[in-house]
């Protein structure tokens, strides 16, 4: 008998997106348990003649997941979880594929591809690795993060695609195939960064890196002084490993977060743990200071970051008028901080104020220019903007349709809280994205189309031709795959 669960009753409910910013009534909603049930799914979608979309944490603000046919979570195919040594809870820890260690230190792992963010750093946290770089959160899944060209920050570091080492997949005629750079190249450079378009992925090799502790400074520095130091000899962007910021539309304000790597972690690879050189004492000094850290943070992280926030959103959408005069007082309620912890808890942060969000990559040496024709514009339109505009930076990588690929890179993410208005502020920042010759991340809000495509992406037509040699009937298709790829 086939391992599956199908959605009960006739329809599945509505599925929507995080942010709510895409929707559709999917026929079928299932989680298959095996290959064989995956493989019998795509049978019977391809004899009726409707789609199917791999469907990750639905993180996503555009409707890359979407389908009217059959939505398949990959959430339960190869999961067996393992007693954390530490707290015996096995929930969040899960046994990997494959662990090949390195000569250079760290490791290629391979994880089924369904697995969560923080299922993931916590399982490579317990063979003492880490993904070199992550995002600001750790909902999403594995396989929904690679599919849409998910990224962190820092200059030297790629986002996660280009750290992706084998991709196995299940293609439209239901056969599952091994990919890497060396085997079956073509498609798994469209297998590793494609949205689900060349087949179901079912597994990841990662090339991960020894477990690390970061060191955060978090400080606001006035907007003019960041924009003059973002460039040039000794500018924040390459002395950090890990530079970001967000500046609060209407203010002159800004809130930057600059993360360096600490000491490296204990042998154990215990995330997070106070080293302890002096005996018995000291650790009760550690502690004390650790628990005062951890209080601190949850009020930055969860008065401040969410509650506070979620507040400031509601004001700013009763009356409009006052947003200036609300983002002047949020960004003077962030006191400077520091504090060092394993690099996966001080990358991810919760985010709990809902937002719809778009995100271009620019080539980084115009970012200034771009952020301060978005000041201007919003000045200028009367347009009402609480959230923060958030810039990131990337190392040129080479992966087909990453938004850094063959450029020093930039990242602007412009967003909206969900009950406001936003359509014309998107599209004000989007023509200035535009013209900087801007690539929209594959997940978040944008209009580009095939065409519009094509100029930014030189491998875009070798893409193309992946998917028409291994989904040429376009089972996978949606509306939004459509609209970017013919
Ligand atoms: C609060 C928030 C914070 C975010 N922070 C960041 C950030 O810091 N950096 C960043 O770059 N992005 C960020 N994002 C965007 C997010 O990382 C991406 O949209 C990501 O794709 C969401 O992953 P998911 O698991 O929810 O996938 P989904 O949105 O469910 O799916 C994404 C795509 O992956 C495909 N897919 C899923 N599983 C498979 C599979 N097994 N095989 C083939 N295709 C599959 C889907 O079909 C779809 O095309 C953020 C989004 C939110 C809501």
């Amino acid at each position: 008998m086939l391992s599956m669960r199908i959605s009960p009753g006739r329809r599945p409910a509505p599925w929507t997106t995080w942010a709510g910013t895409a929707r559709c009534q999917p026929r079928v909603l299932a989680t298959p348990g095996s290959t064989d049930a995956l493989r019998a799914l795509l049978h019977e979608a391809a004899e009726r003649g409707e789609g199917v979309r791999a469907v990750g944490a639905g993180h996503s603000f555009t409707g890359a997941a979407t389908t009217s046919g059959t939505m398949v979570s990959l959430a339960g195919l190869g999961r067996r979880t393992a007693p954390d040594g530490r707290t015996g809870r096995s929930e969040d820890v899960e046994e990997v594929e494959e662990v090949v260690p390195l000569a250079g230190g760290g490791a290629l792992v391979t994880v089924r591809a369904g697995i969560g963010l923080r299922a993931l750093n916590l399982t490579l946290a317990r063979h003492g690795l880490a993904l070199a770089n992550l995002g600001d959160i750790d909902r999403q899944t594995l396989a929904g993060a690679l599919g849409t060209g998910t990224h962190g920050t820092g200059a030297r570091h790629t986002g996660l695609a280009a750290q992706v080492r084998g991709v196995r997949l299940m293609t439209a005629a239901g056969e599952v195939v091994d990919t890497s750079a060396d085997t079956h190249g073509a498609l798994f450079e469209a297998a590793r960064l494609g949205l689900g378009a060349v087949g179901i992925v079912l597994a990841v090799t990662l090339r991960t890196v020894p477990a690390f502790r970061l060191t955060a400074r978090e400080a606001p520095q006035p907007l003019d002084e960041v924009l003059e130091r973002l460039d040039g000899p000794g500018n924040l962007v390459d002395a950090h490993d890990h530079f970001e910021l967000y500046w609060f539309p209407h203010t002159r304000r800004t809130l930057t977060k600059r993360n360096d790597r600490a000491e490296p972690l204990d042998a154990d690879g215990a995330p997070g743990r106070a080293r302890d050189p002096s005996g018995p004492g000291t650790r009760t000094v550690e502690t004390a200071r650790r628990l005062w850290s951890t209080g601190r943070r949850w009020v930055d992280d969860e008065l401040l970051s969410n509650g506070l926030f979620w507040a400031t959103n509601e004001l700013a959408t009763l009356a409009p008028g006052l947003t200036p005069r609300i983002n002047a007082v949020a960004s003077r309620a962030l006191a400077p901080r520091t504090y060092t912890a394993a690099s996966h808890e001080v990358f991810v942060s919760a985010r709990r104020v809902r937002f719809a969000e778009m995100e271009y990559a620019v080539p980084r040496a115009d970012v200034v220019e771009v952020l301060r024709e978005v000041d201007r514009w919003v000045e200028a339109s009367g347009v009402h903007v609480p959230f923060p505009v958030e810039v990131r930076f990337a190392a040129a990588d080479d992966v087909w349709l990453s938004t850094a690929h063959g450029r020093e890179t930039a990242y602007v993410a412009v967003h909206q809280y969900v009950r406001l208005p936003r359509d014309r502020y998107f599209a004000g920042a989007e023509a200035i994205f535009r013209e900087a010759q801007g690539r929209p991340h594959w997940g978040k809000l944008h209009t580009l189309d095939r065409d519009g495509l094509a100029a930014l992406y030189p491998r875009l037509d070798d893409f193309c031709a992946v998917r028409d040699a291994y989904d040429p009937g376009r089972l996978f298709a949606n509306a939004y795959t459509t609209r970017l790829f013919g």
